[in-house]
């Protein structure tokens, strides 16, 4: 049933052929309408735009494609995750989250979870199994972790939250489905952040919902229809013309993080670093197994904030800007977003330079900070 990554990437590319008629735009058309003709009986076709429109659907046929099961487009990741815990849980219900992870996933089970009556518990995803699961409806993950890139063991997660009846989702973004297959590792729900990787070009907030889950599917369908958050047409056909090129992208991203890693981590400015793909990280050993790439985030510790700030600030090949993804290297301090990390702590998101050149430029920025 698993594809390999590169005819899945191959096919990607002309799933349109087989709907196209002598004369259709090769490229997916970008359909802004609220409205759409609409006489007689009003089933099977396009209705009103909070209901579909034929911009998401190409869009959702390429991320379907890319997650080997049915899925949702959302306007942004956290309406996407948003989604998953208003569609499926109820008043009652416990849930697990990660204690590290994206923090906005904890302070909306804080702020607005609790409202309806749904608890939740934190753990660490490098320990994300210890304690077991039991009495916890939906357990959430996200390996590798965002931003100090620990990694869980998402098939025995799977298995165990299966054994005492909780529903697994992962939060895929810092992998994307070329990186990592969550839903082939046991998981029930994936859930990704499109505004980082996937759309690649900083332009757009977009995100998903995958399952092979019927039932789980048609309750977050009637949520998106009912809640009405949806993308724009424009914002899902930038996210189409992202997704053309998240192969290539992406490959030249890990392999870049690949080259610099050891380099950075051989560095005599920096303290000590995180990347999956470095021999002795304490993520390496799983990632190997259960993830196809190591990822291109690398996260490492610089002496002092100050230090952390002028190595952001005064590379040229860097934006200083939250979020990653895109095709330009970015850096973040994580203690300015509220991350349990110390002040020097920087998350570097490796983008699409050519790697001797973006190396030449972190070595360069590095340098400086030495004392
Ligand atoms: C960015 C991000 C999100 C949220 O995505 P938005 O599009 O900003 O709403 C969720 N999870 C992870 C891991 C992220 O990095």
């Amino acid at each position: 049933m698993s594809e390999s990554p590169s005819s899945r990437a191959a096919g990607l590319l002309h799933l349109r052929r087989g709907g196209l008629s002598r004369g259709d735009a090769i490229p997916l058309p970008l359909t802004m309408a609220s409205i759409f003709h609409a006489p007689g009986d009003s089933t099977g076709f396009h209705q009103y735009g909070r209901f579909s429109n034929p911009t998401w659907d190409g869009t959702e046929e390429m991320l379907s494609r890319l997650e080997n099961a049915p899925t949702l487009a959302f306007p942004s990741g956290m309406a996407a995750i948003s989604a998953v815990f208003f569609a499926l849980l109820r008043a009652g219900d416990h849930i697990l989250l990660p204690s590290d992870g994206y923090h906005t996933t904890r302070i909306l089970a804080d702020r607005f979870l609790g409202a309806f009556g749904v608890s939740f518990d934190t753990r660490p995803t490098a320990s994300f199994l210890d304690g077991g699961f039991d009495g916890y409806r939906l357990v959430f993950v996200e390996s590798p972790s965002n931003p100090t890139l620990d990694i869980c063991d998402l098939a025995a997660a799977a298995e165990a939250i299966h054994k005492a009846g909780g529903l697994l989702v992962v939060d895929n973004t810092t992998m994307t489905p070329f990186g990592q297959r969550p839903l082939d590792l046991g998981a029930d729900i994936v859930v990704a952040a499109d505004t980082k990787a996937p759309n690649g070009h900083s332009d757009v907030l977009a995100g998903h919902v995958a399952s092979r889950n019927e039932s789980v599917m048609a309750a977050v369908r009637e949520w998106r229809t009912t809640s009405g958050s949806i993308s724009s047409p424009f914002d899902a056909w930038l996210l189409h013309r992202g997704l053309e090129t998240l192969e290539v992208r992406f490959d030249r991203m890990c392999t870049t993080a690949e080259r610099i890693a050891p380099r950075i981590k051989a560095h005599p400015a920096v303290r000590s670093i995180r990347f999956p793909g470095l021999v002795g990280d304490p993520s390496h050993n799983l990632a190997s197994t259960q993830m196809e790439r190591f990822g291109f985030l690398i996260s490492f510790e610089l002496d002092s904030e100050e230090k952390a700030e002028d190595f952001i600030n005064g590379c040229e090949l860097m934006a200083a800007a939250t979020s990653f993804g895109g095709v330009h290297t970015s850096a973040e301090r994580r203690t300015k977003r509220g991350d349990a990390v110390p002040p020097g702590f920087v998350r570097l998101a490796v983008g699409c330079e050519p790697a001797e050149e973006l190396w030449a430029a972190i070595k360069n920025s590095l340098d400086r900070q030495l004392p």
